[in-house]
């Protein structure tokens, strides 16, 4: 089980994904998820060097089972760009995550089920982006 606090925000660890700071400009229409078969790629995660946004994609380490983790995606900065899943448009095949395991899902329906407001633009300064509040994850 990975241990989650609930009242700080989430620390991202390396590996973690590099890039451009300026991508985001307004609301994407979807973002990544990761489900459930995120297996952290043995703490090689293939997914990770896709994204090009600063930050985006992170490792949460599981501290019941290190060195194994996985993982997960800010929702504040991704830009919806599926450039980290390799389900392509009609049912093409792209490079990013070879085991099905991230999703791209409508910011409607993921920000209905939650009941959470995404903001625009990142609204925290790029020097914060080390964590994440845990209701954008
Ligand atoms: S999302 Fe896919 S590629 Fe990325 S760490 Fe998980 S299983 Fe590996
Ligand atoms: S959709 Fe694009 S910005 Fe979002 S996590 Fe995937 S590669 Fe990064």
């Amino acid at each position: 089980m990975i241990a989650l606090e609930e009242t700080v925000d989430l620390p991202k660890m390396e590996p973690m994904s590099h890039g451009r700071t300026d991508l985001r400009k307004r609301k994407p229409k979807q973002l990544a998820v990761i489900n459930v078969n995120c297996t952290g790629c043995s703490g090689s995660p293939v997914c990770v060097a896709y994204c090009p946004v600063e930050a985006c994609m992170f490792w949460i380490p599981d501290e019941d089972n290190p060195p194994f983790g996985r993982i997960e995606v800010d929702k504040s900065t991704c830009i919806g760009c599926a450039k980290c899943t390799s389900k392509g448009p009609d049912g093409t095949f792209l490079d990013g995550c070879p085991w099905d395991a991230i999703e791209m899902v409508s910011i409607e329906e993921w920000e209905g089920e939650r009941g959470v407001d995404l903001p625009a633009v990142p609204n925290r300064p790029v020097s914060a982006w080390t964590s994440v509040p845990r209701e954008y994850v």
